[in-house]
């Protein structure tokens, strides 16, 4: 989070906000009072479970693979993809779930009060909706690269829920910041085929979720072109919608655009 508040005001000082006039700006005392009310008891929940998932389940394996903490590169990008592939199909169930009105209502109302995003959205969410939406994901990526037979050891996890984490925390941030990657091993290779989105879109994609609610429920793109509930905020109509589908027409050239030139009113 702190890395990506000194990418966001001093490296990329000079990206504009989407929408700077709508963008969150809580004081210090709401600030403080979101982390305790949210990220000590999430932090504390989810700890719990990993401290019991370690102790309980899975001490004997821990114990063995901690012989092969230093994975190889091939076996490391195998498991960021299988786990990239896992995270985005459990966050879409998940939070296409919690767009069902009496849950969105009990559980994930607060986090769409920000209908623009800043870095401290992260801080804007109940605690289930933290669990549900950022650790359950990443919980079920480890266990199918398991079950499939590719246990990852604590580095690999730690490397997974890294850059799940760095990713859903960027999404936030409010402004096309190119350091946002849904796959960064690949991201040339993935824009190319209009796979992931250039200059920082990523954050582009999310901001028009919460802007415009019924659309974007993936954490990457891709989903929601397959299921065709993709939308882009226009670069120069605020709210007005753009619709592709991964063959619909002009897709790609719309996803290839340089938004980054042009400024959300
Ligand atoms: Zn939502
Ligand atoms: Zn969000």
């Amino acid at each position: 989070m702190a890395i990506q508040h000194a990418l966001c005001e001093f490296v990329f000082a000079h990206i504009p906000y989407f929408r700077p006039a709508e963008r969150p700006k809580p004081s210090p005392r709401q600030l403080w009072g979101e982390w305790v009310g949210l990220m000590l008891p999430a932090h504390c929940a989810i700890s719990i479970v990993l401290v019991t998932i370690g102790f309980l389940i899975e001490e004997e394996r821990y114990r063995t693979a901690k012989k092969q903490d230093l994975p190889s590169p091939q076996r490391m990008l195998l498991l960021l993809a299988i786990s990239r592939l896992v995270i985005d199909i459990a966050f879409y169930i998940v939070h296409r779930a919690l767009h069902i009105p009496f849950l969105f209502w009990c559980i994930h109302a607060r986090h769409h009060e920000h209908q623009a995003t800043g870095l401290t959205t992260n801080f804007h969410f109940s605690v289930l909706d933290l669990m549900l939406e950022s650790f359950f994901p990443v919980f079920v990526a480890f266990q199918t690269v398991e079950l499939i037979g590719l246990p990852a050891n604590r580095f690999e996890q730690s490397v997974i829920a890294c850059h799940a984490l760095w990713y859903e925390i960027g999404s936030h941030c409010g402004k096309p910041v190119p350091t946002v990657s849904a796959f960064p091993p690949l991201r040339p290779l993935l824009t190319m085929v209009g796979l992931e989105m250039e200059g920082g879109q990523n954050v582009l994609y999310h901001e028009t979720h919460h802007a415009l609610r019924r659309c974007n429920y993936g954490i990457t793109p891709w989903i929601d072109y397959c299921l065709g509930s993709f939308r882009l905020l226009s670069t120069d109509e605020k709210g007005e919608k753009l619709k592709a589908g991964m063959g619909g027409v002009g897709a790609k050239e719309m996803l290839q655009q340089n938004f980054i030139s042009k400024k959300v009113q």
